[in-house]
């Protein structure tokens, strides 16, 4: 555990030419760009997916304050604990020629930050800062309007650069061959925790850094979109959704959901199956810029309402997935937002009319003229010997 943290605080050493410059010098300039387009004088960014996409500086948040402030005009420091000091150094933080600014136990950070800022009218804060963070600043800030990050951020972020797809791909194909070992786990008398531990493990062995999620929903639990595994055992007939997904080494994410069946599955699945599958491929073959993010939802869920099924279609179509496993885009009916070429995010129409039900997601990117997909293992239905 220990080693593992350290790993992750020594930054993402690239093993591949094509995700070298995953975190390139010049994203400061543009992120200080849009901030400044969104009205905002500085950003203020504690750890997580914000910090990480401008620096590559992957650490978790804690009570001593880590902040990188990017004033819109200025050039960007980075406040951290002095004892954090080498880690920030070992990053991909410590090679942008960023000033670094210790503090000691005994120092206000919040006060250092003011202070080197002076006073603004608006400040953007990382979306997922802690509360006491927020408030801590508002103290710091009198009178400065206080918004989300991603209101600068989030067009900077959908918008994935060729070594993000890199890695996008990368954590595509790792849990693509999670998939093609679930089958061998599925097996009746097994409990749901019993198939999941084995697919978590399968994640990290695959090449991930953590197993995020393992969805297991056998027989009526596969009706529950967000089912977590529980004791329920196996049976021969069960169909079960299997969704999963970790975040690789890189900071980029995989999500991918099969359905699987164990001997002969109920004729009403099998028909709705297939319903589903050309659903996914219909949404798949709508992509291409210039769509509306909600036509992809429209196009998927046509021909399961055109089934009689769009009742049990009760989520949107995807989500936007990068270094966070949801993010923007959303492809849900009342996003309009244009599809271009560099967004990515997940296919994933499903129907669960009980007592069973399917979903499969593929990852997909924008590119010129349609869509990639990242997940490639099959999506016929695989019936498991039971
Ligand atoms: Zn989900
Ligand atoms: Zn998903
Ligand atoms: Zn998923």
């Amino acid at each position: 555990m220990a080693a593992q943290a350290g790993a992750a605080q020594a930054g993402y050493r690239p093993v591949d030419d094509e995700l070298a410059d995953l975190y390139p010098a010049d994203r400061l300039a543009a992120a200080a760009g849009a901030a400044a387009q969104a009205g905002l004088d500085a950003l203020l960014l504690t750890p997580g997916p914000d910090l990480r996409y401008l620096t590559g500086y992957d650490t978790h948040q804690t009570e001593r304050l880590t902040c990188l402030a990017l004033p819109a005009g200025g050039p960007a420091f980075l406040v951290a604990p002095r004892l954090e000091l080498r880690s920030v150094h070992a990053s991909p933080a410590g090679a942008l020629g960023l000033e670094i600014v210790p503090w000691d136990e005994t120092d206000d950070p919040y006060r250092m930050v003011a202070q080197r800022i002076g006073h603004l009218s608006a400040v953007g804060l990382a979306d997922q800062m802690w509360a006491a963070m927020v408030l801590r600043f508002r103290d710091a800030l009198p009178g400065t309007r206080q918004g989300v990050a991603s209101t600068a951020l989030r067009g900077l972020r959908m918008r994935k650069t060729p070594a993000e797809v890199a890695a996008l791909r990368e954590a595509g194909r790792a849990i693509d061959r999670v998939h093609a070992q679930v089958p061998g786990w599925l097996r009746p008398g097994r409990t749901e925790r019993e198939v999941a531990v084995d697919i978590a493990g399968a994640i990290t062995a695959e090449g991930h850094a953590t197993a995020d999620f393992v969805i297991v929903a056998s027989g009526p639990n596969a009706a529950r979109p967000h089912h977590g595994p529980a004791g329920r055992v196996l049976a021969r007939g069960d169909a079960v959704v299997v969704d999963i997904g970790g975040t690789m080494p890189s900071g980029y994410c995989s999500d991918c959901t099969r359905t699987y069946a164990i001997g002969t599955p109920p004729s009403d699945f099998a028909r709705y199956y297939q319903v589903l599958k050309a659903a996914q491929e219909a949404a798949c073959a709508a992509v291409r810029p210039g769509v509306p993010a909600e036509a992809v939802d429209a196009a998927a869920r046509e021909p399961i309402s055109a089934a009689g099924y769009g009742e049990y279609f009760v989520h949107r179509t995807g989500h936007g997935i990068g270094l966070e496993t949801h993010e923007d885009p959303y492809i849900v009916a009342g996003n309009a937002e244009p599809l271009e070429p560099g967004m990515a995010f997940s296919v994933e129409p499903g129907v669960y009319p009980g007592p069973h039900g399917a979903r499969i997601e593929d990852i997909v990117v924008c590119t010129d003229d349609g869509c990639v997909r990242l997940n490639n293992v099959t999506r016929e239905l695989v019936i498991v010997d039971g």
